[in-house]
């Protein structure tokens, strides 16, 4: 369909608008971007989007809001197949691959594949098994998935019921589900793709039962593509997004596979069934993939919330409405009250990539410890990952919503690129840990630190929160602060962290008494084990995209900018519940005046960050392919582009378009109009 209103002049100016926001900007777009998103990202970046260039036949995505499922599933087939022979023939490396799929913005079947298949190979598998499944994985000759939801099992993974028990006379482990409810449900690519599945197990060798270990599954053979005898597998159905996911179901009767499937990196089972756990293995490091899986899902989330905010201060900068005097219409990004809500949003952006780099080194440094035997820094690793990952999906998929909701009625049309997004996201709260669940992982481990930091005897900790929570007891009335004035305070990057860290900590020693002193259940107390997970996040993110930005110079030009951020997202943290600051200690002076007047510092640091908001968003460098949206497009056209791709909706077009309008009038709306009523009652 063609529409003349598309040849008419467009008097919204969006095109000059979004330029003349780009003008005099204070610093380097592409330094912002080099420090933020880093250069081996950014190389990444750089192929990917060539790639998805170069082939437009495949990667173009702009049709998938029109699809149905098997549309989608084949056009996302389409690239998984693209992107797997490119990784074949050596043109990427795994990790633009997964780049690949982030600039798509619509998963595939091989994600899982990718994200957790091939990770839990690389830590949970001896170099035997490296060779002969991670090899095979990396060069898609095997596809895989992760199996550890059952139907009946989520969050509570001890009583997961698929078992895998030894059988000595032919070297086996017979892979079992005894129930309905055992039935593997949810799994990421099981659906329809894999031919192998990681299958989490209760471990049962010569009638004892040794917990929960992984196990290789072969589901279907990669030849015929049938499923293996025993093994009833499907596809799980619609869901309320992710539809281009193919999450599967599958039970196991009595399957038997090898006993060198079981993964042995941290356990061996000998061929008469004696098993030995590795000295000095920390039990949880069977979840030290987990902790991996956490720190992607930390740095996407950072990734997808920047789509949303680079979208909606595109988009608000140029959407005018009402009028600033008799000829000129507001642009509705100059309204204090859309700053409010949305310039937070791109700072928690910001720190969330910025804190990222300094999370995975220090992921990094754990993971380099446990394999030469030292656990020490695990604890506190999983507790902030499980911290962090609460945070940071909670804070993506609610920002999300609220900048949908911040563009208004446009926001609302699968164009403006939110809603396939927000679908495909929404899973992030749930998986890998619910978050509800994941924040009680992050409390007990503060709880058990609070009590280790205030007996008097026993072992103490020295990993860096412990030391926090040594210096904030209850009886402190050290304060960094006190002696300086709100404006001093909200201006400062130590001082606001100061005040991050005493109020984690002392919500720690709180909750700590109640539990240990006044007998306060676990159970009551979760609603403040949720209110200790965020605070104590809260400082992590502060306390990591600190150590990101000090490794700048305060005279590079793209340090004031970045430190007027980290001042949005601290104060905003602080400001969040301002309950939470008057249930303080009177010693540490928060008193009303302190927290109207830190709430002025809070508006004055987010309009500073408004005269550059464009800008700054350009240097989160989401190529227009990874918006998918008329709103949020680079150059602006935002109308032009919005009417055209209204045009390509199947009911506007010429051939279907007509088909489907005749087809509903003949068999409804035209009996309705003419069969009427015999007589009018007027
Ligand atoms: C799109 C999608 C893809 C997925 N992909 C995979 C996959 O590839 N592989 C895989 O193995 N799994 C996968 N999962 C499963 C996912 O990991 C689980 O859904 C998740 O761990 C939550 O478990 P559950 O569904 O059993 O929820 P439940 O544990 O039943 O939770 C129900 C409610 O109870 C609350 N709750 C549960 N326990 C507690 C508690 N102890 N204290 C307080 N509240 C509690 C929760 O907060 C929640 O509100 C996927 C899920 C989704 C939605």
């Amino acid at each position: 369909m063609e529409n003349p209103a598309l040849t008419k002049p467009n008097t919204a100016n969006t095109v000059e608008l979004l330029a003349n926001e780009r003008n005099g900007c204070s610093f380097s777009t592409q330094a912002m971007d080099n420090f933020i998103n880093g250069p081996e990202w950014i190389k990444m970046r750089n192929t990917a989007v060539a790639i998805i260039r170069k082939n437009p036949e495949i990667f173009d995505l702009t049709q998938v809001y029109f699809m149905d499922r098997e549309q989608l599933l084949d056009k996302v087939m389409q690239t998984e197949a693209k992107i797997a022979q490119l990784l074949i023939d050596n043109k990427i490396t795994h990790n633009e691959a997964v780049a690949l799929s982030y600039f798509l913005d619509v998963s595939g079947p091989y994600r899982l594949h990718r994200s957790m298949f091939i990770p839990t190979l690389e830590r949970q598998a001896n170099d035997e098994q490296k060779k002969a499944f991670l090899e095979p994985a990396r060069n898609y000759q095997i596809l895989g998935c992760y199996a550890q939801t059952e139907m009946g099992h989520g969050s509570n993974i001890r009583g997961l019921e698929t078992t895998a028990t030894f059988v000595e006379e032919d070297d086996t482990f017979e892979i079992n589900s005894p129930t309905l409810t055992s039935t593997k449900w949810w799994i990421g690519g099981l659906g329809l793709a894999a031919t192998h599945a990681c299958v989490m197990t209760q471990l049962i060798v010569k009638g004892k039962h040794y917990g929960l270990y992984p196990v290789i599954v072969p589901i279907r053979d990669p030849k015929t593509f049938k499923p293996y005898p025993g093994v009833n597998v499907g596809d799980i159905g619609p869901k309320m997004g992710f539809n281009s996911v193919d999450n599967g179901f599958a039970n196991f009767q009595k399957v038997r596979v090898p006993r060198f499937n079981v993964l042995q990196r941290y356990i061996n089972i000998s061929r008469t069934g004696e098993v030995s756990l590795f000295k000095n293995v920390d039990p949880r490091v069977t979840y030290s993939t987990m902790v991996f899986v956490r720190a992607n899902i930390v740095n996407n989330m950072g990734r997808e919330l920047a789509k949303a905010v680079t979208i909606t201060s595109r988009y608000t900068a140029v959407r005018k409405q009402g009028w600033a005097n008799t000829t000129d219409e507001v642009p509705v990004l100059n309204y204090d009250i859309v700053q409010y809500r949305l310039i937070p949003l791109v700072a928690k952006t910001f720190a969330m990539l910025g804190m990222s780099h300094e999370f995975y080194a220090q992921y990094e440094l754990c993971k380099n410890n446990i394999e030469s035997g030292d656990f020490s820094l695990l604890k506190e690793m999983h507790a902030v990952s499980c911290g962090l990952k609460k945070w940071c999906s909670d804070t993506t998929i609610y920002g999300v919503d609220t900048c949908r909701h911040l563009c208004g009625g446009h926001g609302f049309s699968s164009f403006a690129g939110f809603s396939f997004s927000f679908n495909n996201l929404y899973p992030n709260i749930i998986w890998e840990g619910d978050n509800f669940v994941l924040a009680q992982q992050t409390a007990r481990y503060l709880i058990k630190s609070a009590l280790e930091v205030t007996e008097s005897t026993g072992s103490k900790s020295a990993d860096p929160t412990s030391l926090l929570l040594s210096r904030y007891t209850p009886e402190n009335t050290m304060f960094s602060w006190k002696y300086s004035s709100v404006s001093q305070i909200a201006n400062n990057m130590d001082l606001l962290l100061d005040l991050l860290a005493y109020r984690f900590s002392y919500f720690t020693h709180n909750l700590a008494k109640k539990i240990h002193v006044e007998n306060q259940s676990w159970n009551d107390s979760l609603v403040e084990v949720q209110a200790l997970s965020t605070v104590y996040s809260e400082y992590m993110i502060c306390m990591y995209f600190k150590r990101h930005i000090n490794k700048l110079s305060s005279a590079n030009d793209i340090y004031q900018p970045l430190k007027n951020l980290y001042c949005v997202t601290a104060l905003s943290f602080l400001l969040r519940n301002t309950g939470e600051l008057y249930s303080l200690s009177s010693a540490a002076g928060i008193d009303h005046k302190f927290i109207a007047n830190l709430e002025d510092e809070l508006m004055r640091a987010i309009k500073l960050a408004r005269t550059q908001l464009i800008p700054l968003v350009d240097s989160l460098g989401l190529p227009d392919e990874k918006l998918n949206s008329s709103l949020g497009r680079y150059d602006g056209k935002v109308y032009e582009d919005y009417m055209s791709r209204a045009l390509m909706e199947p009911l506007n077009r010429k051939d279907s378009g007509t088909r489907i309008r005749d087809h509903l009038y003949k068999e409804y709306t035209g009996s309705i109009l003419h069969s009427g009523k015999k007589q009018s009652r007027l």
